[in-house]
């Protein structure tokens, strides 16, 4: 068999594979506490189900246009316009089968081979992937462990623009470290991405995974609705990420080749689910109330535990439900400098199981902390006690 040469371009998500040790680890009898991947263990809200139940029972079980069906593209328009201050209208909208294929779909729309496109590093793996895959050439940019939140650095990120730079990804609230700009910060990229003629894309996945305070988008800065597309997503904010929703939301232009791209994939979304799509955006939200809530404590019982194990250092973000501590101590003290042979130490003797910094992309030049990841979505309070505290036992030892 004679694959497709392009395929050597393509990543992937390694921590799938953490998944898989994990479960290995389950099937020889041993308990593992599940903090590597961020699916929820939180159901989703009934009312979303009932909507969606009931769109199956009414027959919306067919194809439906490749944008999505108009009800929810408006109720997104509208969504959006309420939380960002922009002026979406439905033909802002194109419904996607979950957050993830706005990725893929946004640089195949703007991104020429040859062309140099922005994302994060460490960050979430299929920029990085999507951008090689389609000729692109990936050009990593990192945030730095600030007072109590990883900053971007702005003088940073403008000397990697070259004229050959067309795009830039920004996960702001992001996976894995839980990094967010403030406004100054923001507006300064809103001037770097006119001034050298950028296009964007806002993953905001994690948007509305807030505890404190307002998440702000960089699509509400002036001029900025022209040369943004945000990825929206279902997955998170009402615990659906194993139903498949999402949304490429920005400039018709760009929407337009998208809804193109979707009849070549995959024709529609599903078509009943987007009912329930728009309960979960116009009912009753106390569901996602009870999500943040769950999540905070949470959050607040790791970083908790995280920070009273010497060598250890975390902060505790606003958004998102991921942990990025910083264990250059603690690896040092187990005489480790390998992320692999931590991770498989720690997940032998304590069943705790996480993902390294290795798993959001290659260290960057003169990169000299160590640093893990915690996703504290798929893991019960009870559960995270109970496994840091064996975590912290071992790390002491
Ligand atoms: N973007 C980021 C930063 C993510 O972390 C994820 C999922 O973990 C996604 C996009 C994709 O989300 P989904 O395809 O489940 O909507």
């Amino acid at each position: 068999m004679q694959l497709a040469e392009r395929l050597s371009q393509l990543g992937t998500e390694t921590a799938f594979a953490v998944s898989a040790e994990a479960a290995q680890h389950v099937a020889k009898g041993n308990k593992v506490y599940p903090f590597h991947l961020g699916d929820m263990n939180i159901k989703t809200p009934q009312n979303i189900i009932d909507a969606t139940y009931q769109a199956m029972q009414d027959g919306k079980t067919g194809y439906c246009p490749n944008y999505g069906i108009p009800a929810l593209r408006e109720a997104l328009a509208a969504d959006i316009n309420k939380s960002h201050g922009t002026q979406y209208a439905m033909e802002n909208v194109a419904i996607q089968p979950g957050g993830k294929p706005s990725i893929g779909k946004f640089v195949l729309a703007l991104m020429n081979p040859g062309d140099e496109a922005l994302y994060p590093n460490p960050g979430y793996p299929i920029y990085e992937s999507q951008i090689q895959f389609h000729g692109g050439v990936a050009v990593p940019y990192s945030y730095h462990e600030g007072a109590d939140n990883f900053e971007l650095d702005i003088d940073e990120l403008e000397k990697k623009i070259t004229p050959k730079t067309k795009l830039l990804i920004l996960n702001d609230l992001q996976n894995p470290m839980g990094a967010e700009s403030g406004p100054e910060q923001l507006q300064a990229i809103a001037e770097l991405v006119k001034k050298h003629d950028l296009f964007v894309l806002c993953d905001e996945a994690y948007f509305e995974i807030r505890y404190e305070g307002k998440s702000i988008s960089l699509a509400s800065f002036e001029g900025m609705e022209d040369r943004c597309m945000i990825l929206y997503t279902f997955s998170k904010k009402y615990a659906m990420t194993g139903w498949r929703l999402g949304a490429s939301i920005g400039p018709k232009e760009v929407v337009d080749v998208i809804a193109k791209l979707n009849v070549n994939d995959e024709s529609c979304s599903n078509h009943f689910i987007q009912y329930g799509a728009i309960e979960a955006l116009t009912g009753d939200q106390s569901g996602h109330e009870e999500i943040l809530a769950i999540l905070k404590e949470r959050r607040d019982k790791a970083v908790e535990i995280l920070n009273s194990i010497p060598g250890v250092k975390c902060y505790s973000p606003n958004a998102t439900f991921y942990l990025f501590p910083n264990v250059t101590g603690l690896m040092k003290s187990k005489g480790l400098t390998d992320y692999e042979a931590f991770r498989k130490a720690a997940l032998e003797e304590t069943g705790v199981s996480f993902c390294t910094r290795r798993h959001f992309g290659s260290p960057m030049e003169g990169e000299t902390e160590y640093y893990i990841r915690f996703a504290y979505s798929g893991i019960d309070t009870d559960q995270i006690e109970e496994g840091l505290t064996k975590f912290k036992e071992w790390a002491e030892k």
